[in-house]
């Protein structure tokens, strides 16, 4: 009875093992199906001149099932170094824009370039390589700290992985906890709140020190002071960078190159914030909306 019990405790253990590597490797499946719906041309070079990118969206039409098209006709440009927002209702078409720079799929109609280049035309992993994203909810492998945000760049030093928690005001917070950037996270280790875990995502991608950075803020309410840290990591992370910012609250677009409001796959309106208020229409309700809200 021993001699059974021991083994199947054995295989407890060996179970729960297994079942947590395949709920990693769950995660990688959805990131690689994705990959798998797109191929590199034949002969594809990667992308050159990335010092500073320039990025275009020409024309842009687009749908996940033919029968129901998601964007039409968009067009824009983020020029090098500089930040774009978009805002509009849930289902517009925002971080659709994301997953189509990543090239997570094709495009149907238009171009999407990346320093004059055509994504489809230069190596999938090219373009990889260069976008950082910080995803509105961060999947955070169940490792310490350190292997989370060293996951930008492996090979990175404990000191290049401090630097970068720093940078993204996560490094106090790591410190104070006992085993600090040897804690293990994830499911089976400290549970990080949802402005944590982006921390560590901004953290993982400052050490990636990507040219092209796409921030899919999180939709879930911050209180205000949380808010204005984001805010502050999000401005010391897109510096230089040229950036896509996927904003769910006005206040922290306020400050981009140009803001697009999108509504059912289109852009309605553009411009900056002050020429967008003057221009009283949708975006200008939306920001009084989020005033009398105390939101914004
Ligand atoms: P939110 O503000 O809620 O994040 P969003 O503006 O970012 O919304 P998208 O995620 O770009 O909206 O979605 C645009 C539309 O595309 C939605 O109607 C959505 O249902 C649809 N959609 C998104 N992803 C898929 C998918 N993988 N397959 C089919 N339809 C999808």
């Amino acid at each position: 009875m021993i001699q059974l019990y021991i083994p199947l405790n054995f295989l407890g253990v060996i179970y729960r093992e297994i079942k947590q590597s395949l709920t990693d490797l769950d995660k990688m499946f959805v990131l690689m199906d994705k990959e798998r719906e797109v191929a590199d041309a034949p002969g594809a070079q990667p992308l050159q001149g990335l010092a500073q990118p320039t990025v275009r969206f020409e024309n842009v039409h687009f749908a996940y099932d033919p029968a129901r098209p998601i964007l039409q006709g968009v067009s824009f440009e983020i020029p090098a170094g500089k930040t774009v927002a978009v805002v509009g209702p849930s289902g517009s078409g925002k971080s659709t824009l994301a997953r189509l720079l990543f090239r997570f799929y094709d495009i149907q109609q238009g171009r999407i370039t990346i320093a004059g280049q055509e994504i489809r035309s230069v190596t999938q992993a090219s373009v990889r390589q260069a976008i950082g994203i910080v995803p509105q909810d961060t999947v955070l492998f169940n490792d310490t700290v350190a292997y989370n945000i060293a996951y930008g760049r492996t090979g990175a030093t404990q000191q290049e992985v401090e630097a970068a928690a720093r940078a993204a005001r996560i490094h106090d917070f790591i410190a104070a906890t006992p085993k600090g950037y040897d804690t293990m996270v994830g499911e089976r280790g400290l549970k990080l709140s949802g402005g944590e875990k982006q921390r560590v995502a901004i953290a993982r991608t400052l050490l990636k020190n990507p040219p092209i950075l796409i921030f899919d803020e999180a939709t879930s309410a911050l209180d205000s002071a949380n808010e204005r840290a984001i805010q502050a990591e999000l401005q010391s992370a897109a510096q230089n960078k040229t950036t896509l910012l996927i904003a769910h609250r006005l206040s922290t677009v306020v400050d981009a190159h140009e803001i697009l409001v999108m509504d059912a796959g289109r852009i309605i309106e553009r411009g900056t914030h002050a020429q967008l208020l003057a221009q009283g229409g949708r975006y200008a309700s939306m920001w009084a909306l989020q005033q009398s809200d105390g939101a914004a």
